[in-house]
């Protein structure tokens, strides 16, 4: 099953990674990384296909996806 990790300092909370997750494998989290951002969880890893949208998405490469 794919991997998705979540450095979730690096997160700035655009929520790009989840909008584009053609899978909604990835949800916001209701806690705040230290700079007040929302960061976004690996939820739904059932459903994801490693196919690394959301990596490439994220303007702050802060996702990092394993096959
Ligand atoms: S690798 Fe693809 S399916 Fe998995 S969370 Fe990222 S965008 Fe969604
Ligand atoms: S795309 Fe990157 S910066 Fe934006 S919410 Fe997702 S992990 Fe955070």
């Amino acid at each position: 099953m794919p991997d998705v990790k979540v450095n979730k300092e690096r997160c700035k909370g655009c929520e790009l990674c989840i909008v584009f997750c053609p899978k909604h494998s990835l949800e916001l989290s209701a806690k705040f990384n230290s700079k007040g951002y929302h960061y976004p969880e690996f939820s739904h890893p059932d459903t994801c296909t490693g196919c690394a949208i959301c990596g490439r998405m994220c303007p702050e490469v802060a996702l990092e996806i394993y096959k």
